[in-house]
């Protein structure tokens, strides 16, 4: 087991940054940059909706709950797919929707459960080296999040969804409506949210400006590329990904070919 006793203690496990009038996005800085998912809170004026809730080290409602407008609102938690980094926090929330396909996952989550190196599947660590990621210290995390916090404690919780949601569902906050996308690839129900009126999506791991992981298990070359024609024929004009900076459609485009030579498409 990691010695931890030097380990710096974090004062906020998540960082807040505000994306534009309604949306702020929320981020764990503590966290290996692989596993270290983009959450985007969206403001609307019925409900608000967080999309995906990071590696559930800590809670993240008390860091959600005082982004809405109103007090009380209700808030819709949507999980772009069920990796660890994607539905730690979803036990959190009453409302917890995602594609069927990955309904089973984020109930019981299996594929991994660990923030010690040495207890990730060798296979999975190989995928990420292999896919373009910094090596993992020994722990996933560089700083704990309180005074006398084990890291063999961790584990990924994960909650039965209380909806599904399919290719060409809404996701309504009453003045702002995400259409759903079906978007595998990456993982086999993984879906993007698109507002058609303003063009930004809501891309989850489907596409992100880092390096993708496409070779993993439920991952697929083949769905991937299906799923980035998709996207290129849409008319969206921003992109917030479940990882890195968020980027603007040249950008989108920049990505999707450099991912079709390397797959030979
Ligand atoms: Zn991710
Ligand atoms: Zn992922």
């Amino acid at each position: 087991m990691p010695d931890v006793s030097h380990y710096p203690i974090a004062p906020d496990w998540f960082s807040i940054s505000r994306v534009d009038d309604t949306t702020d996005m929320l981020l764990e800085p503590h966290v290996h940059v692989l596993e270290q998912a983009n959450m985007f809170f969206v403001r609307g004026s019925e409900r608000d909706m967080i999309i995906d809730t990071g590696m559930g080290i800590v809670p993240i409602a008390p860091y959600v709950d005082p982004l809405s407008a109103k007090p009380h609102s209700e808030i819709v938690c949507v999980s772009t797919h069920t990796h660890i980094d994607h539905i730690g926090g979803v036990h959190e929330f009453d409302i917890r929707l995602v594609h069927p396909i990955e309904a089973g996952e984020m109930a019981a989550p299996s594929i991994m459960n660990t923030i010690i190196r040495d207890e990730i599947d060798p296979k999975l660590l190989e995928l990420f080296a292999s896919s373009g990621y910094p090596p993992l210290d020994e722990l996933l995390i560089n700083a704990l999040p309180h005074e006398g916090y084990d890291p063999a404690s961790y584990k990924l919780k994960g909650a039965p969804a209380t909806g599904l949601l399919e290719e060409g569902d809404t996701v309504d906050l009453g003045d702002r409506q995400f259409t759903v996308l079906h978007v595998p690839g990456h993982s086999p129900g993984s879906i993007a949210l698109f507002e058609e009126k303003t063009g930004i999506l809501f891309a989850g791991d489907a596409i992100y400006d880092g390096p993708l992981i496409y070779n993993g298990p439920g991952m697929s070359v083949d769905d991937y590329v299906v799923t980035m024609k998709k996207l290129q024929a849409l008319d969206i004009t921003i992109v917030h990904g479940g990882h890195d900076p968020s980027f603007d459609r040249k950008r989108l485009d920049e990505i999707v070919e450099k991912y079709f030579r390397i797959w030979g498409v």
